[in-house]
């Protein structure tokens, strides 16, 4: 049966008596409002760890002071059942007040790799996950921690920030799970009208003709870029933030395709933000 803390003395508890134990812990971070994307993290974690911790928190350090933090959808009933069928030990939902109890003024910054993409137009973004995450691993001090390619950028931030800061936890990055016309879950998909949720479809239908384009050898990451952004603004509610190529681990920007590559893009339809991404290692295929 799956046990809801809410309070950071309370997982503290926890995690000492499995310790004791010697039991492995996986976490599995999330803001919440949880779909097959989040499941199938918590999945590979109940495969790879003993004791499984999936923490609910909408953190609000990562929102930007015009962005959706107070419509971000909330159902903490419903997460907590559909952790309890997964197998899931325990359920951290902590309250803002319970998180940054001390009014913080201490905060975690990865530079460099968040200077672009998301980081562009969300420029306290990153802090605040890069901030919330530490916190999480020094709370839980799990072995294991998972997240998903579909934050391609968040992965990179965290797995650049857990090698900087030497913490002790695996990093296991999750492909993408999408819905069955291609487009990426998302707890933001409930935003969606009926036409904008058909004209989303796009994003996905443009990054596979980005990446078979690379596959087939073009190497121009303008030429590739001009291919995708070509096909989203045939829709006419796309509007596009960034299409852009990076290096996959540096996440600066490259004209020319050669090593492994992290192609993303952000695109609103209507107020609705939606982001997706391929990757691509010509050492690979
Ligand atoms: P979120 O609740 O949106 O902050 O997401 C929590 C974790 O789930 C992050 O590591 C996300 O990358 C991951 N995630 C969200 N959606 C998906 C998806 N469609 N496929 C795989 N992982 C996802």
């Amino acid at each position: 049966m799956i046990k809801i803390c809410k309070t950071i003395d309370e997982v503290r508890k926890e995690v000492k008596q499995y310790r004791k134990e010697g039991l492995s812990v996986g976490l599995v971070p999330t803001m919440g409002y949880l779909h097959e994307g989040h499941k199938s993290l918590i999945d590979k974690a109940v495969a790879e760890n003993d004791i499984i911790i999936v923490s609910d928190f909408v953190n609000p350090t990562q929102f930007g002071p015009n962005e959706d933090l107070a419509d971000y959808p909330r159902d903490l009933e419903k997460d907590a059942m559909l952790c309890d069928n997964a197998k899931v030990d325990i359920l951290f939902a902590p309250k803002p007040e319970e998180m940054y109890a001390s009014n913080g003024c201490t905060f975690v910054t990865v530079d460099g790799l968040t200077n672009e993409l998301c980081g562009k137009s969300r420029p306290i973004h990153f802090r605040g996950v890069a901030t919330v995450v530490s916190k999480l691993f020094n709370i839980v001090t799990p072995d294991r921690a998972y997240f998903g390619e579909k934050d391609a950028q968040q992965l990179a931030v965290i797995r650049r920030m857990v090698k900087d800061l030497n913490f002790n936890i695996e990093i296991i990055g999750c492909p993408i799970v999408r819905e069955e016309d291609g487009l990426a879950k998302s707890s933001r998909n409930k935003y969606l009208n009926e036409e904008e949720r058909l004209e989303a479809i796009v994003l996905h239908r443009a990054l596979v003709l980005g990446k078979e384009a690379v596959a087939g050898g073009e190497a121009d990451a303008s030429k590739v870029k001009e291919l995708i952004v070509d096909m989203i603004n045939s829709e006419s509610l796309s509007k596009i933030d960034y299409v852009e190529i990076v290096d996959a681990e540096t996440i600066q920007p490259v004209s020319i395709i050669e090593g492994p590559i992290l192609c993303a893009l952000a695109v609103s339809f209507g107020n609705t933000r939606l982001i997706d991404n391929f990757s691509y290692d010509n050492e690979e295929k």
